[in-house]
């Protein structure tokens, strides 16, 4: 199998990216983002209890995020492989996802993060508010919040994936072709 996290900061181009990974390697795509935003609009209860931290800016607890990824993941037996997006954002996560794996004897074969500066990141968040009328993409204090979130407890998982040897980063600025050529290439670099 092979098993990608897609990994950087909000508005670093993740969704975008993942599509494209998705279809050039035939793998399943799992955004928890776009999870906790179906369940939002559906009114279920896991959408009612994401959605309090998600209009603050702030990381759904990992006892929920964990369970939902993996109740995706075990929707999906066939599959050849996944590419996570955003998931795992904490340590926690990224530890329950080693193991998860490795019950189904695999585990994650890469690690790859797209670095963007952080006044890019709020102005491609504020531009993507606009025209998606996301809520947590309208206002400069949230979007703020988010970027601090990732700093604290995601940006750390760098150094858990560098500790596997699994760990590759590249320039998330450029055109959206060039940037999935870089992705392209830290994926299939041994
Ligand atoms: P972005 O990467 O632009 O922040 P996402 O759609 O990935 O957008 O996430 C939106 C929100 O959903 C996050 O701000 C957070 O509240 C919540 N979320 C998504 N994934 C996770 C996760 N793995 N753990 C905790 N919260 C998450």
């Amino acid at each position: 199998m092979l098993n990608l996290v897609l990994f950087g900061p909000p508005g670093a181009g993740k969704g975008t990216q993942s599509e494209r990974i998705r279809d050039h390697y035939g793998l399943i795509h799992l955004s928890t983002g776009d999870i906790f935003r179906a369940n939002i609009k559906g009114e279920t209860e896991l959408g009612k209890e994401a959605k309090s931290y998600i209009d603050k800016g702030e990381l759904v607890p990992d006892s929920l995020t964990i369970k939902l990824l993996e109740s995706e993941v075990d929707k999906h037996q066939d599959a050849n492989g996944f590419i996570f997006d955003g998931f795992p954002r904490t340590v926690h996560q990224a530890e329950a996802l080693d193991k998860f794996l490795a019950r189904k004897q695999t585990e994650v074969t890469k690690m790859v993060a797209l670095e963007v500066e952080e006044e890019e990141l709020i102005k491609r968040l504020l531009a993507r508010g606009k025209e998606s009328g996301r809520a947590d993409d309208q206002n400069e204090g949230i979007i703020r919040n988010r970027i601090e979130e990732y700093q604290k407890k995601t940006a750390p998982l760098k150094d858990y994936y560098r500790n596997q040897d699994k760990f590759e980063s590249i320039d998330g600025v450029g055109e959206i072709d060039e940037i999935t050529n870089r992705l392209y290439h830290a994926i299939e670099k041994k």
